[in-house]
């Protein structure tokens, strides 16, 4: 097992939301992970190659589900949702009836038993409806309550929820609270065991519950205060024998205690219900704990690891609506007496939206693909893929609101008003914003999946890594990490990527895995390096490690361009080859961004940024905002008298 670097430099919060992380995090790697190898300079093709089939009776099943969807789909108004900021009830009622808050439940439990694939490709479709109904079907069986309840919940949890969900029973996930975000050390909701040991009271304040106002089942994280009561569970809780810890709860919405206090307003996801909801002295009984006391950040987190590929799913479904908005728009419009899309400033756009599109799919499929299977372990690719898809698919709706010019900054609405084709670019951009930001923050992913990318360095290193080590520990340790890296950093050196005609069977792409693979042995020195240089302080390095991750992410993204495009030849050789070009474009366009991210590692302003950042904050720097409005006094009409930032410019 390994253990988490020790600086003495981090806070008291810092080192408690280390020990919570590290604590409620997968240690056991039990089946083999692609990406994992990826970070190690193992890079194992045959782990994504042949291209995962799908089963053939869920593919039908998925087929058949898609057809009524799409059904549903043509016959709702998402421009109506967009202005009235609500999904009607006769929309959900019509989703319900198709069985689509039960896609991802199984069969036995009266949902449609969906695959990961087929649950995506309907998150997909309904998002460019609107993506609020991605976001309340997605909240709902993501991460609400059917999956947890799948995975951790006793026989009678599950037959008291799933056909309840499946049936279209809305449930949402409470983990946030105001001073709690990225951060689940602090939490502050209290589950408080009750005196007879049989339910728990729940107090607290939760935010930006997606589905919370209008859920009739929740799932709520909360702290139980260490105690020596009978509720742990017969095997206790995680501290030394003592229950208590974060905790999860099946949580009846409509119990005394709970009020929804307000519902949040966003810049995009209109039509979302998304509010603050306060437990007061809510009873929750025994039963509807989940897992043992101590577990609910663990269970949260497994949720997530397939939970994850909602996001890309959605963004794939986005970036593919962009590309078909792109396509006529840059055909129809002329100026400057061509077509739009042949001036070359925008044709770059119009490749860089189709290229990433299909790897967008790309990354959603073979991850679904994967967990699919059930045979390889997707934590990292699951967390690549959002924080990729995320970043990806953001960049690719701002390129669309580009090369629709000034119809792209207007809304639908009043482009329809005058006359024209109502096109929602400006609000997919809005839309695609916060996927960078829930479910894991982007900057958060980072700092996950550098985790899993610099484990085998820490296990290897054991207390080398350790600024507390005694220097004897030390000692034995670097004997330890000597023996490992005479092994390991060898095998780095050469690999199958430095020789022409390997990878032969992937045709004219071959040459770009063979850039993968010469490239995640690279990405694995480079790592030994920056760990053999920082040690204990590597986790520090947010930026470098930042890099690292983004080089791993286009490394995924590659790999899955190349192995689905050559399965689509495979199987149709006139339509594969366009794959097959597309694949070939992505990768030379994410090569260049793998060259950009590499010399990053070498040379950064990371040191400058850091201190420039230190002067921001303490204010040293306040001068440069003069002659603004100030925002912290408000919106009313104040100006900066002129001169103000004369005088406020401190002195050499
Ligand atoms: C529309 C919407 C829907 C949501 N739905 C739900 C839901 O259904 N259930 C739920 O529980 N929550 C939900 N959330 C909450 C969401 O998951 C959080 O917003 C997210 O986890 C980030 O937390 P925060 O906003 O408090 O940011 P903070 O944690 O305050 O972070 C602020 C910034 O600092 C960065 N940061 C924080 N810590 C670090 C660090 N250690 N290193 C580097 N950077 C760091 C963050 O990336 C971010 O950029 C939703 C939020 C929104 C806006």
């Amino acid at each position: 097992m390994s253990s988490v670097a020790v600086d003495p430099t981090h806070t008291a919060g810092e080192r408690k939301a280390r020990e919570v992380a590290e604590a409620a995090r997968e240690q056991r790697w039990t089946r083999p992970s692609f990406a994992k190898g990826l970070y190690l300079g193992a890079f194992d093709v045959g782990l994504i190659h042949p291209y995962p089939a799908l089963d053939p009776d869920a593919a039908a099943r998925g087929a058949a589900f898609h057809q009524e969807l799409l059904e549903v789909c043509t016959a709702i108004d998402g421009l109506a949702i967009e202005r009235d900021d609500r999904v009607p009830d006769e929309v959900v009622d019509a989703l319900r009836r198709v069985g689509a808050f039960g896609m991802k439940i199984p069969q036995e439990y009266g949902g449609l038993g969906l695959s990961l694939v087929d649950y995506g490709r309907a998150l997909m479709l309904v998002s460019t409806v609107h993506p609020s109904l991605a976001a309340l079907l997605s909240a709902h069986q993501s991460i609400g309550v059917p999956e947890p309840v799948h995975m951790f919940g006793s026989p009678e949890q599950k037959q008291a929820y799933l056909p309840r969900c499946a049936a279209g029973a809305i449930s949402a996930f409470l983990l946030t609270e105001p001073d709690v975000g990225s951060d689940p050390a602090r939490l502050g909701t209290t589950a408080t065991p009750t005196d007879d040991g049989t339910a728990y009271l729940l107090d607290g304040v939760k935010l930006w519950t997606t589905n919370g106002p209008i859920a009739e089942l929740l799932v709520v994280m909360a702290v139980v205060p260490p105690h020596d009561g009978p509720h742990g569970g017969q095997h206790g809780g995680q501290h030394g024998g003592q229950h208590g810890g974060i905790s999860a709860f099946v949580v009846e919405a409509s119990t005394p205690g709970i009020t929804v206090e307000h519902r949040n307003r966003f810049m995009g996801l209109r039509g979302m219900e998304n509010g603050v909801t306060r437990f007061q002295q809510v009873r929750v009984p025994v039963a509807n704990r989940l897992g043992r006391e101590g577990e609910g950040l663990k269970i949260a987190l497994t949720t997530l690891n397939t939970g994850r590929l909602s996001i890309p799913a959605i963004c794939a479904g986005g970036s593919k609506w962009a590309l078909s908005i792109a396509r006529q728009w840059s055909t129809e419009r002329v100026q400057w007496g061509r077509p739009v899309g042949e001036h070359e400033a925008i044709s770059a756009k119009l490749a860089f939206i189709a290229a990433t599109a299909f790897a967008l799919e790309s990354v959603f499929d073979l991850s679904a693909r994967l967990a699919d299977t059930g045979q390889k372990d997707v934590r990292i690719e699951a967390a690549l893929a959002k924080l990729w898809a995320s970043e990806m698919g953001y960049r690719v709706a701002d390129e669309l609101v580009q090369i629709r010019g000034g119809r792209g900054f207007e809304t639908a609405d009043s482009l329809a008003a005058r006359g024209e084709r109502a096109v929602p670019a400006e609000q997919l951009l809005r839309d695609m914003r916060i996927n960078r930001i829930f479910e894991g923050s982007s900057e958060i992913m980072r700092l996950l999946i550098a985790r899993e990318a610099v484990d085998t360095h820490l296990t290897a290193a054991g207390d080398l890594a350790s600024r507390d080590a005694s220097l004897g520990a030390k000692a034995r340790a670097a004997v330890g990490a000597s023996r490992f890296y005479v092994r390991w950093f060898p095998a780095l050196l050469v690999g199958q990527g430095s020789r022409p005609d390997a990878y032969g069977d992937f045709g004219r792409l071959g040459r770009h895995v063979r850039f993968v693979e010469r490239s995640s042995r690279a990405l694995a020195r480079h790592t030994f390096y920056a760990m053999a240089r920082h040690q204990a302080r590597l986790d520090r390095k947010q930026v470098l490690l930042g890099h690292v991750v983004d080089i791993g992410a286009e490394l995924f993204a590659m790999s899955a361009v190349c192995t689905r495009a050559t399965a689509l030849r495979h199987d149709d050789p006139a339509a594969g080859r366009s794959a097959v070009d597309l694949a070939d474009a992505f990768c030379a366009q994410s090569r260049l961004r793998v060259e950009t991210l590499f010399r990053g590692l070498r040379r950064s302003t990371a040191a400058s940024d850091d201190r420039l950042a230190g002067a921001v904050m303490a204010g040293r720097l306040r001068w440069v905002e003069d002659g603004i409005l100030d925002p912290s006094q408000g919106t009313g009409p104040w100006i900066a008298p002129a001169g103000r930032a004369e005088r406020a410019r401190p002195g050499p």
